[in-house]
């Protein structure tokens, strides 16, 4: 079922590092394209507000929202309605998150420079953060989870959540992503989404007499499809942005020790989101390629969403690379760096140890990514696309600016002036230098 690339041999020592990930099996993810689709709503949204927003949900969505913040009564309602297995479940995932995000806080520090000179480094959250929770083709109660438990954890004052609205549910966002934000204490949800819903956190939305509905934030986080991903990229600058998130991955590096069954089932787990999604074995064993492919043979048939899944496994983003050995392997997964990579060798932490580019590292046969997903206390909004080379997931410190606070006594300044002229002397910004040298001047 997967297609397969062959690296075995000289063909991967023939290939430099760009080489090399033109190779790799890779979405089409065109944000750049959809660009021209985005910029006009985003436009509709800056200049027609509350109204362009219930417009763009019925034309993208198939329902105009009765309104565009979801009532209080909705949301505890959707609280009062859910299942209790799944409040249990939402409960623990986010006692869990709690744990792993409460660690990620940053303290204070101050660092004594010289006598009379310190530098202090303070952690300031944003202001406003509006959370994307996507709901097109699947709804993510457990992104809700995600955005909102690092945010409140890095104290942000005013949280936002937008979610596209749902038809089954009178127009607004899904009950159980409603439930979720009445889990996490959120009052504030809006029922759009794609691009209009990062616009109207962008720009702020008010209704046709000028009233203020929604507040515009400093910061939008959250995943979503090719259409938010592009907004986020448009309007970033106007309000600061996570990684582009968008149709997720999974990598596997596997040896002949791994279990196929178990292979083919997380290539399958991720497949499911999204026609898009990338799959992707990585194996230094025929043997092994060839059994995940038997075992997806039987498995894919039996999933639920058979289609989606089919169509993501077959398409040009999926496939099995076949590497000489696990070292191989290593720099195939490095190149790649994809959002979730699953390493299923033998020795599989230490072969885990020396990955470097990877959004989340699962280890060994007992950690799937469907657990990061829901319920390891680690977070779901990881980079895509091999942004994970260079960005990190959402974490509290999405939501926080380190700031440095210089305070230096006449003395201290005294003892460095000297240093500042000469650097200030040479670029040509003597100014710079006179600015120092001011505050020694006899005063007249
Ligand atoms: P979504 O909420 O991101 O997008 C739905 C919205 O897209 C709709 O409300 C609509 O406004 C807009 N839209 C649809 N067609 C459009 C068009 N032709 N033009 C303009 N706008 C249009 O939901 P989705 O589509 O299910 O996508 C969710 C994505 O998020 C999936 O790809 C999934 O893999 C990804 N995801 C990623 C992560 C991560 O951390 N990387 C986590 C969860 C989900």
């Amino acid at each position: 079922m997967l297609s397969r690339i062959d690296l075995r041999g000289t063909a991967l020592s023939g290939l430099d590092a760009r080489g090399l990930r033109n190779t790799l099996p890779r979405a089409e993810f065109d944000v750049e394209a959809a660009l021209d689709a985005v910029r006009p709503i985003c436009e509709q949204v800056e200049h027609g507000g509350v109204e362009a927003l219930l417009e763009l949900g019925e034309k993208f969505d198939g329902v105009r929202p009765p309104q565009l913040r979801v009532p209080a009564e909705v949301i505890t309602a959707a609280l009062e309605t859910l299942d209790p297995a799944v409040r249990a479940a939402l409960e623990e995932s986010i006692r869990r998150a709690r744990l792993v995000h409460a660690d990620q806080r940053r303290t204070e520090v101050t660092t004594k420079v010289s006598d009379g000179g310190t530098v202090t480094e303070k952690w300031i959250p944003v202001d406003r953060v509006g959370l994307y929770v996507p709901g097109g083709k699947a709804v993510y109660p457990s992104s809700v989870v995600m955005n909102v438990v690092p945010a409140q954890l890095a104290e942000v004052g005013s949280i936002a959540v937008a979610s596209p609205p749902q038809k089954d549910n009178g127009g607004y966002p899904h009950p159980t992503i409603l439930a979720a934000c009445a889990l996490l204490d959120v009052d504030e949800v809006y029922a759009v989404g794609g691009a209009q819903a990062v616009a109207m956190f962008a720009h702020g939305a008010r209704d046709a007499s000028g009233v203020t509905v929604c507040e515009p934030a400093t910061l939008v986080t959250g995943p979503g499809n090719i259409y938010v991903a592009a907004a986020k990229r448009l309007l970033k600058g106007l309000i600061g942005i996570d990684a582009e998130a968008g149709p997720t991955e999974i990598a596997i590096l596997a040896d002949a020790t791994a279990q196929p069954d178990l292979v083919a089932a997380d290539l399958i787990s991720q497949a499911e989101h999204d026609e898009l999604a990338a799959s992707v074995l990585v194996t230094d064993s025929v043997e092994l390629a060839d059994a995940v492919d038997a075992a997806l043979e039987r498995r894919v048939p039996a999933t639920k969403h058979t289609e989606r899944v089919r169509i993501a496994l077959t398409g040009r983003q999926s496939g099995t690379v076949l590497v000489d050995d696990v070292s191989a392997g290593l720099r195939v997964v490095d190149s790649y760096a994809a959002e979730h990579l699953e390493i299923q060798t033998a020795d599989a932490a230490s072969v885990a140890a020396k990955v470097r580019n990877a959004g989340a590292i699962f280890v060994g046969d007992h950690s799937p990514v469907s657990l990061g997903d829901y319920a390891a206390g680690s977070n779901h909004v990881l980079p895509t696309g091999g942004c994970a080379c260079h960005s990190s997931g959402l974490s509290v410190q999405s939501f926080l600016r380190g700031v440095h606070v210089i305070d230096y006594s006449r003395d201290a300044l005294d003892v460095i002036a000297e240093t500042v002229v000469t650097l200030a002397n040479s670029e040509d910004l003597p100014a710079h230098g006179e600015a120092v040298t001011a505050r020694f001047e006899a005063r007249s």
